[in-house]
């Protein structure tokens, strides 16, 4: 019994931490969007949550546009922070890419994609997805393309071409079957 309370004590703050960030991701995707909307003359469509920080923003569009952009700045300078990193591609080239730590990062970086366009912004030929989880690991990466299943990691990447190596031998087994 004694254990069991330890090793319930060791994982309450973690899930009430996941609990916290997840209700502070659907907040501020949701703000975000309304602010969105009100820019671009989109109808929005629903209701803000009814939360206290969400429905502080209820009445923004009645605001000047200047008033309207300095709320807007606000809530920004309060959205968490993705970092980025100088990495080199498959062609020794350098580059700029997303380092997350964690999955709310990726989100947060999803969520600035999706609401800014910036010619700044790193390209990526991932398409509209540019984030997938490793086939190996399952961590979520960035895909430096559009067809990446697995990460950067130098273990996930023998592992695909382990299994690379085992559809190819299968290939060839089953061609000298027939
Ligand atoms: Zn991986």
């Amino acid at each position: 019994m004694g254990v069991m309370v330890n090793v319930l004590e060791c994982y309450e703050f973690p899930l009430s931490k996941i609990t916290t960030d997840l209700q502070r991701l659907y907040e501020d995707t949701e703000i975000l969007q309304y602010f969105y909307c009100l820019r671009h003359d989109l109808d929005f469509g629903r209701k803000l949550p009814n939360t206290e920080r969400a429905q502080k923003c209820a009445n923004i569009a009645s605001l000047s546009e200047i008033k309207l952009l300095r709320e807007l700045d606000r809530f920004l300078s309060e959205l968490p922070k993705f970092p980025m990193e100088l990495t080199i591609d498959e062609l020794g080239e350098l580059k700029i890419i997303p380092g997350f730590n964690s999955v709310f990062e990726a989100a947060y970086y999803a969520l600035a994609r999706f609401v800014a366009v910036s010619p700044d912004a790193p390209t990526h030929d991932g398409g509209k997805t540019p984030l997938a989880i490793c086939e190996s690991c399952g961590k979520i990466f960035f895909k430096n393309g559009n067809r990446q299943k697995y990460c950067d990691d130098p273990e996930c990447k023998k592992e695909r071409n382990r299994r690379k190596a085992r559809t190819a031998y299968r290939k060839r087994v089953n061609d000298a079957s027939q």
